[in-house]
């Protein structure tokens, strides 16, 4: 096997276990499957999870924090700072909905602009980012605890029922199983805790009219694309339902769900 090869891995639904697809996008040399079983959209092949590093340390995103000018900065450098603070801002406004104080995680915090938020109004704030350059600067500036690990690598492990709230802001559709990652963030939230997700809807108006060039067709980052109804199968094969779905605070044709255990 070539050594691209060695880095590839064919995958069964995430979902239901069928093997039973069917071609959505081709995206060369990449491809969306849809499972004729159930409906979730994922890509198959794919690169095997830790390979995919590379991609995120690549990107173009994240190069800034690369520079030496770096230990210069401040997050109030940061380009659109307040667009993103904004949009941090109403993501806590929707936990203050269901929860006002205590301690919560953001997984795939990226520079940490819920965290932020979340640390300026006292919670007690945790991170998890896989690409350690982007959270230097939050962690500088606000009393915040950022773990650069997988979830379900995050050592020591969180106690069970440890938070009181946990945001999910564009990192399902990135996650290789979220059926465990799922398991994990049920085990970690509190009985009554609140759950805040927001990810691509590949049933959304606009998924369907942009058709192979919709914004949200990444697939060496975006492995599975959801709708509402694969999301609530997601969700409820791993212990959760959704209260509420929401028009997302980041850019057309995204779902923000409001989820809480069964
Ligand atoms: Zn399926």
């Amino acid at each position: 096997m070539s050594a691209k090869g060695e880095t590839l891995e064919s995958v069964q639904c995430a979902l239901c276990s069928s093997e039973d697809v069917e071609p959505l996008h081709e995206i060369p040399p990449w491809a969306y499957v849809r499972c004729r079983k159930c409906g979730l959209v994922y890509v198959n092949p794919r690169a095997r999870e830790n390979a995919v590093q590379k991609v995120y340390e690549k990107s173009n995103f994240m190069s800034w924090f690369k520079k030496k000018t770096y230990n210069h900065r401040t997050m109030g450098n940061l380009k659109n700072i307040g667009e993103r603070l904004t949009r941090g801002e109403k993501l806590m406004y929707e936990v203050n909905k269901y929860k006002q104080e205590g301690r919560i995680l953001d997984i795939g915090c990226n520079r940490g602009f819920i965290l932020a938020n979340a640390a300026a109004w006292g919670w007690e704030s945790f991170g998890i980012e896989i690409v350690p350059w982007a959270t230097k600067l939050v962690e500088r500036e606000f009393p915040v605890k950022i773990f650069n690990s997988r979830l379900r690598e995050v050592e020591p492990q969180f106690e069970d029922r440890f938070f009181d709230a946990i945001t999910m802001i564009d990192i399902i559709e990135h996650f290789h199983e979220p059926v465990k990652d799922m398991y994990e963030v049920h085990r970690i939230l509190k009985d009554d805790g609140f759950l805040l997700i927001n990810t691509p809807d590949i049933g959304s108006a606009y998924a369907k009219v942009r058709g192979n060039d919709w914004m949200f067709n990444k697939p060496e980052e975006h492995l599975y694309l959801y709708d509402r109804k694969t999301l609530k199968t997601l969700l409820e094969k791993t212990g959760f339902e959704i209260t509420e779905f929401n028009q997302s605070k980041g850019a057309p044709g995204e779902m923000e769900v409001h989820v809480r255990k069964k």
